[in-house]
């Protein structure tokens, strides 16, 4: 065993029992299903296999660390959203996971697509998405990214500001173009997992506020412009949600604006858009609900609204984004090292150490969000212990899944997946230390296809252009 000091602040509030939440395993082997894409299983001779694929052949043909994702699941569950939610319009949030292939996806299951950047746009368009069915967000969209927009026609832009729409208005003008926009406002009400909050809470860089009357300023300037068509209002609250309590806050108050905006002017605007951020399961603590329920509950909110308000019903739009690309995915890493660190009381955590990290998986070290794991090149009869992965960068909070239990006889070489890395993951990717950015591979039927390559060292040094 080595005996090692930690310093800093994992020290402090160190326990080798773990979180409550977290149970100790009977089966250490065992792959819950709730965190896992749908066709991961563990096959004879306890190897991880993907849509049929080992892990081990994935590992060999593009090395560690590697996004791996499920495309039938992803598919499946955006199809999920589409169904469930038939009669409105989903939109991707692409900002969680998006390159050519994934758009193409989208596209084929015939959904919408949400962009924030110029860059995401290009993606979007070069998978052949269709421009009218891709909306533009951003609460600081430039010239270009809005010129880009508006020559491609995209369906709608969600406004964020008086700047921005003095922009708009300016790029119409100069080029015979015009804007369809939705007016983005915010509602007072935040919501994260289990718990939301309604007050004022509006201390936010998105949006307009409803409360003091900004959001209504920017719908009658966008209504009465003319260069565009003001569609309807956006509201998004949160992520990572878990109850529909927070959309029902939300739902009342854009359409109480809706009713007073028709009041005001005489026309009822056709569109609302609900926003993302419906959870999903990180851990076995987490417990989100099916498309189909979250569909069943959303519409009694909208309906029981415009009874209330004594409008129509608007086209209604929701943008999931890790709902859909969260679980289809493991990132696959190399155990490295495995160190024995004596921590207060006596007692030991074991550091498991990849070849990965906060470059390729920012979302604990930025949110303290958990994750779970496990080792997918083989099943072990060894006891399940606690364990904490940490990735190879030189930071102290460089953590990749702060509790978990792993088989005791975790050794250098074994494959570590943690699964529901499809959000936020890879897109967040950053070239920390120089490390370079892994790949995503897609695998269908037993056939691997690259998303992403690996990044090189010659693409790093490329940008290097001083002397
Ligand atoms: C981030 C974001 C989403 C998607 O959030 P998820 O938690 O991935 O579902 C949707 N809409 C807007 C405006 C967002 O900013």
């Amino acid at each position: 065993m080595t005996h090692t000091h930690v310093a800093g602040s994992i020290h402090a509030d160190a326990t080798a029992a773990g979180p409550q939440w977290l149970n100790r395993p009977t089966d250490v082997n065992e792959l819950d299903p709730a965190l896992w894409s749908a066709s991961v299983e563990r096959v004879d001779g306890g190897e991880v296999s993907v849509a049929g694929l080992g892990v081990k052949e994935i590992a060999e043909e593009v090395g560690t660390p590697a996004y791996v994702v499920d495309e039938a699941d992803f598919r499946a569950r955006a199809a999920a959203f589409r169904e469930a939610f038939a009669g409105w319009q989903v939109y991707y949030a692409g900002k969680s996971f998006l390159t050519r292939s994934v758009a193409r996806w989208i596209r084929e299951e015939d959904l919408y697509l949400d962009v924030c950047s110029g860059g995401e746009l290009t993606v979007a368009l070069a998978g052949g998405m269709d421009p009218a069915r891709i909306g533009l967000h951003g609460n600081n969209k430039s010239v270009d990214e809005l010129a880009l927009a508006l020559s491609k026609g995209v369906g709608r832009i969600i406004v964020d500001s008086l700047d921005e729409i003095d922009r708009i208005e300016q790029l119409c003008a100069a080029n015979g173009w015009r804007a369809r926009v939705m007016v983005r406002v915010t509602t007072g009400v935040e919501a994260h997992t289990h718990e939301y909050i309604a007050t004022a809470h509006e201390d936010q860089k998105f949006g307009f506020s409803i409360t003091n009357g900004q959001a209504m300023v920017a719908m009658v300037r966008c209504h009465y412009s003319e260069h565009m068509d003001l569609l309807g209002i956006h509201s998004h609250i949160g992520s990572q949600i878990f109850d529909t309590h927070g959309f029902e806050v939300a739902a009342r108050r854009t359409m109480k604006l809706l009713a007073q905006f028709a009041a005001a002017t005489g026309t009822e605007l056709p569109e609302l858009d609900l926003g993302g951020g419906f959870g999903i399961a990180y851990t076995h603590a987490d417990t989100p609900a099916t498309p189909d329920a979250l569909a069943t509950s959303l519409r009694e909110i909208v309906e029981h609204e415009a009874r209330g308000y004594n409008i129509a019903i608007p086209q209604i739009s929701i943008e999931p984004g890790r709902a859909i690309s969260g679980p289809t995915t493991m990132a696959l890493y190399t155990v490295g090292t495995v160190k024995v660190v004596d921590i207060d009381g006596g007692q030991n955590r074991v550091y498991v150490s990849v070849d990965g990290g906060m470059s390729d998986n920012i979302r604990p070290a930025l949110y303290a969000a958990e994750y779970s794991a496990a080792v997918v090149s083989r099943a072990s009869r060894a006891e399940p212990v606690l364990c904490r992965v940490v990735g190879k960068h030189c930071e102290g909070g460089d953590i990749l899944v702060r509790d978990v239990f792993l088989p005791a006889d975790i050794a250098p070489g074994d494959l570590l997946a943690v699964p529901a890395s499809g959000a936020y993951s890879r897109a967040m990717a950053s070239n920390y230390n120089m490390l370079t950015k892994p790949p995503v591979v897609a695998v269908r039927d037993g056939e691997l296809t690259t998303l992403l390559r690996r990044e090189s060292l010659e693409d790093l040094m490329s940008l290097d252009v001083g002397n």
